[in-house]
């Protein structure tokens, strides 16, 4: 008998073992095989006007009051002044004073045109972080191959590096078959409601509908995802939506000498400890899949085996990507307690209690389900579930198709000027102002091939923020092989 169950179990593992390994062999590269395309960019020419837009304090603040429209303006005129062929060739239209749109009309109507956007306005510095940069945040400095200050990564790169493009290719007297147009918002940090929401609702008011948009959102990472010895250039298919949850409760109060069993507070934080216990589900799905099978095939033996068999393998590679933060987003709606207000006095029982919590939702997940879940888990129906600062709200953004022309033409050119990276799509864990053409554009693509290696991750939005020359020059030559390839 021992000895059938033994023979019976051999069996099941070589069979096992056959399939993994069949799988392992079947799952093949998805990389466009391209030559390197050489494009011809003076990079210290092209880095000292990015630096010179880097002086210009184009500051987003969250406190209204606290906006300046001069160095917006001046900005603005900067721009004008650094790509005449651009203001000479191009329809240029500013949209609530500081945002711009432009129009590169081309020959062939029956094209649809495409989109490429970014956003002129940058984050301030953290209040007694200053001392700590190495080159002032708006000096523009260029130094050790890199040009230094706030924008140079996010997202001045990408405005001044298309409109570098566009000069170029104005200047071989390049002539669009399609339309395209540039969009530049000038308040993405804070919302877009008067940059890229105004430019898209005037956009479709003209019953314009776009082939396929590129925003920022994701970037190529250098030894980020692990197992894969080249650059991956990650370009995000969907953003996750937003939405923000007040807990509160109404207790009785009265003096702490004689409390009752929980007070406000107590109930409300058995609440948020049942939340943080009990996130919604996580998942491999969408963007999240696609990315694995589009750098799985170029990852060492054993890692491949494992993303080309995740029949088999899920729990545990759901296990290493729950372990980082970064990827744990990539999974699941993610929840995240961030505000909580009660309490007057030591010796007042407190009557009013509320936590306020901040959820990122997973591309299948939606608003609705997330109270439903909420409601569920908290399990209390003293506790008032309503919304917080609804104006931010959006549901995850649709995925965008790996099989469209948008995606393609971005796969390609990235294969040409950066014939190192591979590229595999993914899901952008924050959120993009592309969000404001969702209903002009199924396929809207977020990416700038900005390199990054894990030690630069903090520069964004954070301190010592720069790009290296070279990098920034090849980036200009991707806009300009992107435009070329958007042709047909
Ligand atoms: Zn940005």
């Amino acid at each position: 008998m021992l000895k059938k169950v033994l023979m019976f179990l051999g069996l099941a593992i070589v069979g096992l073992l056959a399939i993994v390994l069949v799988k392992t062999a079947m799952f093949s590269s998805k990389q466009v095989q391209v030559k390197p395309v050489k494009v011809s960019v003076d990079a210290q020419t092209v880095a000292k006007r990015l630096a010179e837009s880097i002086r210009f304090r184009t500051i987003s603040f969250e406190d209204s009051k606290q906006f300046k429209g001069k160095p917006f303006l001046d900005l603005i005129q900067f721009i004008e002044k650094s790509f005449p062929l651009v203001h000479k060739h191009l329809k240029v239209e500013k949209i609530n004073k500081y945002s711009l749109l432009y129009t590169w009309k081309g020959s062939d109507p029956s094209l649809k045109p495409f989109l490429l956007m970014g956003h002129t306005d940058v984050v301030p510095v953290a209040t007694g972080t200053l001392k700590d940069w190495k080159h002032p945040p708006y000096s523009g400095k260029i130094v050790d191959g890199a040009i230094w200050g706030r924008g140079s990564l996010d997202d001045k790169v990408a405005v001044i590096g298309v409109l570098e493009g566009v000069e170029a290719l104005l200047a071989q007297k390049f002539k669009p078959k399609r339309t395209l147009y540039l969009a530049f918002g000038h308040d993405e940090e804070i919302g877009g409601n008067y940059g890229h929401k105004a430019i898209g609702a005037r956009l479709k008011k003209r019953g314009v509908t776009l082939e396929y948009v590129l925003d920022e959102g994701m970037l190529i990472t250098d030894g980020i995802l692990p197992g894969v010895k080249q650059p991956v250039a990650l370009v995000g298919l969907a953003e996750k939506g937003y939405v923000t949850i007040k807990l509160s409760i109404k207790g009785k109060g009265g003096h702490s000498s004689m409390p009752p069993k929980h007070t406000s507070i107590g109930l409300l934080s058995t609440a948020v400890h049942r939340l943080e216990r009990n996130p919604m589900p996580a998942r491999i799905h969408g963007p999240t899949a696609k990315m694995f099978e589009y750098a799985g095939p170029e990852m060492s033996f054993g890692l491949k085996a494992v993303f080309a068999n995740l029949w088999l393998f899920r729990p545990v590679v759901m296990g290493i990507l729950k372990k980082k933060k970064s990827t744990h987003a990539t999974i699941r709606t993610t929840t995240a307690v961030t505000m909580f207000n009660s309490g007057t006095k030591e010796n007042v029982l407190p009557v009013h209690a509320s936590v306020v919590i901040n959820f990122r939702i997973l591309p299948g997940d939606s608003i609705k389900s997330v109270v439903a879940h909420v409601k569920k888990v908290i399990n209390n129906d003293n506790i008032k579930v309503s919304y917080a600062n609804a104006k931010f709200f959006t549901e995850p953004s649709p995925v965008s198709s790996i099989d469209a022309k948008g995606f393609k033409v971005v796969q390609r050119s990235i294969r040409e000027i950066f014939p190192s990276a591979i590229v595999a799509p993914n899901l952008v864990v924050g959120g993009t102002d592309s969000r404001h053409y969702i209903s002009l554009c199924k396929n809207i693509y977020r990416f700038v091939p900005i390199k990054m290696k894990p030690s630069d991750v903090k520069r964004i939005h954070g301190t010592n923020e720069r790009i290296m020359v070279d990098n920034y020059a090849d980036i200009v030559r991707f806009y300009q092989q992107l435009i070329r390839n958007s042709q047909h």
